[in-house]
């Protein structure tokens, strides 16, 4: 049974709006591409209403700003429960205005309570230091919130980007203006009412759903935005860090897009390697930024390496993303599937072998079998470029300094992984290859605790972890005449 949808307005000052313009937008479901929910289309002028209610909030005698760091805290712990009372309505949500299984929906609402309770204990913890000065002066630092935080999200994990971004910046002490992709408004707004109902007060938290070149140009350009955290294509991500230039020179936290590399050693343990490296690219149907979209085999075990992918590729289940037995669901959306289906054609034309699927399945909805290209070659548009999608290209290479060379071969620099069995190649490799994340014999693997972030054009900054919540601080440095001698 379809999830009722409980909201579809814009949400300022813990209220539900329409849209300024009266306008709506409609969402859809990836599964059959049929419309669920108009949701009301917010720009210029719901941005600016939502700022100046966040601007208020952020005042300092304001409701919030009066609240120790460990009420913030508390609200926040009781959200984190909110979400593991509602977390069955959630992903199922998440599944059907996003496509992703409902498996993987469901996990990532179970993290979601984690990582707010792990960000939120961090809020008490928040202190300066004092520094000895010379002289007869006094020295002590003040980390105080940023102020408003403009939080830009995409489409491929909406709820959790939106617990991330936001856990994070309410820790900290600021108030936000959430814009969510325009294909997937429907889970940020059900958190923003969960948010009202565990006690965040008026303006703290407003989320205004709309599009990326109105609503998200709009904050982006604000002069009483403070900070942009963005996460999305690297295009995008460049447009957000010119408008941050040419106005006020708010902060930018960026987390883009990647080309990840995957290395599998000779001596790698194959029964663990294959199923990694096929989960890594083909889980959520490829639309993960650290897809391991370059895999890198060595030149020994390569033919066995490649059938073994084959194989296992062909069992991929493909289907009904609400069913509890499907491993891949749909592309978000027509034009992605039709993005990663010419991705595809480029590869053939190019001359990589498609050993497997890349075809369209039904005609409603928006499926692409998992796809296995081999004999694919560097220079190749489908080993340079993101696909997002599920589609593996399989590379041979024959030492790690070539390897290693290869994989740093790109402007991307979010994540790399390999497996080997040797600790030494596993320490070379994680020492020399240019990315924020490292997966040693896993991928993937992640925690709220752990910096996640890009090198290179995968990105600004760090979330997650303590290096998060300092992104969203300033410090200020506060110096006292105080003679030595009494
Ligand atoms: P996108 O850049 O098209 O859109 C992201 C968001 O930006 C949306 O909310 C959109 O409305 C908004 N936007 C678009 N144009 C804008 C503009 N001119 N000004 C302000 N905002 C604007 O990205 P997407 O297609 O939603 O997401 C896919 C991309 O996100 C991929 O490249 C993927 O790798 C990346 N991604 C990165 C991470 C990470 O943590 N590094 C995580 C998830 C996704």
């Amino acid at each position: 049974m379809a999830p009722e949808i409980k909201y579809n307005k814009i949400f300022i000052d813990n209220e539900w709006v329409d849209a300024v313009s009266g306008k709506t937008f409609e969402t859809f479901n990836p599964h059959d591409g049929a419309t669920i929910a108009k949701v009301a289309e917010g720009d210029k002028d719901d941005i600016d209403a939502a700022v100046q209610a966040a601007k208020r909030a952020f005042h300092r005698n304001s409701e919030w700003r009066l609240k120790d760091a460990s009420e913030r805290c508390k609200i926040l712990y009781k959200f984190a429960d909110l979400l593991d009372r509602d977390a069955e309505y959630l992903s199922r949500l998440e599944t059907y205005n996003n496509g992703m299984v409902v498996g993987l929906s469901r996990r990532m609402i179970g993290g979601a309570g984690y990582t707010v309770r792990y960000v939120a204990s961090l809020a008490d913890k928040i202190q300066g230091s004092t520094i000895p000065s010379d002289g007869d002066l006094f020295s002590y630092t003040l980390k105080q919130p940023v102020g408003v935080c403009g939080l830009i999200l995409p489409w491929n994990a909406p709820l959790l980007m939106f617990i991330n971004k936001v856990t994070t910046a309410l820790t900290a002490g600021c108030t936000v203006v959430v814009k969510p992709a325009e294909q997937t408004p429907l889970t940020a707004l059900a958190l923003g009412a969960l948010l009202a109902e565990a006690g965040v007060p008026r303006g703290v938290v407003n989320i205004v759903p709309g599009y990326g070149e109105t609503a998200g140009a709009a904050l982006t350009h604000h002069p009483d935005v403070a900070l942009i955290s963005f996460t999305g294509s690297l295009e995008v991500g460049k447009l957000i860090q010119r408008a941050a230039g040419t106005n006020n020179l708010k902060r930018v936290a960026l987390e883009l897009g990647g080309k990840s590399p995957l290395i599998i050693m000779n001596d790698a343990d194959l029964n663990k390697a294959v199923p990694f490296a096929a989960q890594s690219v083909f889980v959520h149907q490829g639309q993960i930024c650290i897809a391991a979209s370059r895999l890198f085999v060595q030149a020994e075990i390569y033919d066995k390496f490649v059938q073994k992918a084959v194989e296992l590729a062909k069992s991929w289940k493909l289907g009904d993303p609400a069913l509890e037995t499907t491993q891949n669901g749909p592309q978000i959306d027509e034009s992605m599937m039709n993005k990663v289906l010419g991705y595809i054609e480029k590869g053939k034309a190019e001359g990589a072998k498609l050993l497997t699927g890349g075809k369209r399945v039904g005609t409603s909805g928006f499926y692409i079998e998992p796809a296995v290209f081999a004999d694919v070659k560097d220079d190749m548009t489908i080993a340079k470029e993101e696909i997002f999608g599920p589609v593996q290209s399989i590379l041979k290479f024959n030492t790690l300094e070539e390897a290693i060379d290869r994989a740093n071969a790109t402007n991307y620099g979010l994540a790399a992984g390999i497996f080997t069995s040797s600790i030494e190649t596993a320490l070379q490799f994680s020492k020399y290859v240019e990315a924020g994340n490292v997966w040693v014999n896993t991928y993937m693997q992640h925690g709220p605790q752990l910096p996640f972030g890009g090198f290179k054009e995968s990105g600004v900054g760090r979330e997650n972890g303590l290096d998060a919540v300092n992104a969203y601080l300033e410090v200020k440095t506060v110096t006292i005449a105080v003679p030595k001698q009494i």
